[in-house]
């Protein structure tokens, strides 16, 4: 199948960013046309259709939203790290699988009543996905879901996000 050929693309790395870390490393599926478009089409049809947004963590979290969201019709909005937007709504600091990060909101983007979900590449401990969807709710928007292709469950990424619905292509 065209999915568990894409996913079996996924590189494990050793040792990286630092020693005792296993990196998933998706960067061959995405190389890969047929498996970067199942891996699209798989994530698509996670968002429920009464979403009208897609919000995207930086950075391969665009990758993924940018084409999920022109598969669905979907607009995306972008999280991004710090000092990148011109105006921001809302800022959340949070800590990562190694060390700690910031992810930032846009302002004007994201109105009240919005229906969101959330796309990353991979949840680890969850602290990313968590932060973009506190910003969203900080904003006013309701996050409907978290879509990502890898979920590393040894790290309990679905625990932090607890009572949320929480889709990934493949756990590992
Ligand atoms: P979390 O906040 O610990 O869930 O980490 C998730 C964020 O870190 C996502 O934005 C991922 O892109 C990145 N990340 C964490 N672990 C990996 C990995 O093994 N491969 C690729 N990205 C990772």
């Amino acid at each position: 199948m065209e999915l568990e050929r894409a996913l079996g693309l996924i590189a494990e790395v050793p040792d990286f960013p630092e020693p005792g870390v296993l990196f998933r490393d998706l960067s061959p599926l995405f190389a890969d046309a047929d498996g970067f478009r199942a891996v699209v089409d798989a994530l698509a049809a996670t968002v429920d259709p009464a979403v009208d947004l897609l919000a995207a963590v930086e950075a391969r979290g665009f990758l993924l939203a940018a084409a999920v969201g022109y598969a669905r019709g979907l607009g995306v909005v972008l999280v991004r790290k710090p000092g990148k937007l011109p105006s921001v709504a809302g800022r959340v600091d949070y800590a990562l699988e190694y060390g700690t990060a910031t992810l930032e909101l846009p302002a004007g983007v994201v109105e009240p009543g919005r229906r969101a979900v959330v796309i990353d590449d991979v949840l680890a401990t969850g602290g990313t996905v968590a932060a973009a969807c506190e910003l969203l709710e900080k904003a006013g928007a309701e996050v409907a879901g978290v879509s990502v292709v890898l979920e590393l469950a040894a790290l309990a990424g679905r625990s932090v996000l607890s009572g949320r619905t929480v889709r990934s292509l493949l756990a590992v």
